[in-house]
């Protein structure tokens, strides 16, 4: 969806306000925020980075960064060069085990954004190559199947400072995701993180029952991080999660959107102080 889209879809929920953290990119940020004044809705800049992370996928949020921030300008180029170079591959492999599938048909079902391997698997559904966006990872594009390809991705530490020097407020995103299991590991993890200037978990995901909820809440307390929450809505291409209440039963208080407003003025003085 477009952020005009998006920006629609959130005014029709009720929503107070919303955060665009696309991945690798802030081309969508820069656009809503043009449409600001002419809507009642408040928008929150930001970015998602990939990080290198073995055990799982690690995603770290940035909110409220500086859009226009020389160096994350240049680091999102390095990453977006990767993320295209392995797109090409990934539809090499593809061509190679006998699939027809091209550059502009990924391009087509992108809508002028990023182009990650949703889209690929958009267009494997399209094709009927497979049945459903789940079934086009688990048989092709998941990491150790037959047309994954491994991208550069930042150490976790270098994503996090990356979006701190950009005055933004790095956030651990939806956690479960990581593929650690035990509280006691996710502690250590989290002790390491905010030693490298983590500010917030996310703690209210689409999905997460009353238990995962609560540990990550308690695990957050513990290491005096912010508790955030965001639906991770991708469109199409998720589908059952709704902008606003993710499967249905998410809500999220716009009391955290003052904290973390409180925790990017603290990370533009710590900067200026030169204490990051
Ligand atoms: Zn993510």
């Amino acid at each position: 969806m477009s952020p005009v889209e998006i920006i629609k879809t959130a005014q029709k929920m009720g929503l107070r306000a919303i955060a665009i953290t696309d991945h690798d990119t802030v081309d969508g940020s820069v656009e809503a925020l043009r449409h600001q004044h002419s809507c009642d809705l408040e928008i929150l800049p930001g970015i998602e980075i990939s990080a290198s992370f073995d055990p799982g996928t690690m995603h770290i949020l940035g909110y409220l960064i500086r859009l226009d921030d020389v160096a994350l300008t240049q680091t999102l180029k390095v990453l977006q060069k990767s993320r295209a170079d392995r797109n090409l591959q990934i539809l090499k492999r593809l061509q190679g085990l006998g699939i027809d599938i091209s550059c502009d048909e990924v391009l087509g079902v992108s809508g002028g954004g990023q182009i990650g391997r949703p889209h690929i698997a958009q267009v494997l559904v399209n094709k009927r190559v497979v049945q459903s966006i789940d079934q086009a990872f688990n048989k092709f594009l998941a990491k150790g199947r037959h047309a994954y390809v491994a991208r550069y991705r930042l150490p976790p530490f270098e994503a996090i400072q990356a979006i701190l020097l950009a005055g933004g407020v790095p956030v651990l995103a939806h956690p479960f995701t990581l593929n650690v299991r035990a509280e006691g590991e996710m502690d250590r993890l989290l002790a390491d993180l905010k030693q490298a200037g983590l500010k917030g978990l996310e703690v209210y995901c689409s999905g997460y029952g009353p238990d995962r909820t609560a540990m990550y809440k308690r695990l957050a307390h513990r290491h005096g991080l912010l508790v955030t929450g965001g639906t991770d809505y991708h469109g199409t291409i998720k589908p059952g999660v709704h902008i606003g209440i993710g499967r249905g039963n998410l809500r999220i208080p716009y009391r955290l959107v003052e904290e973390l407003k409180q925790s990017a003025s603290q990370v533009v003085s710590d900067l200026d102080k030169g204490l990051l």
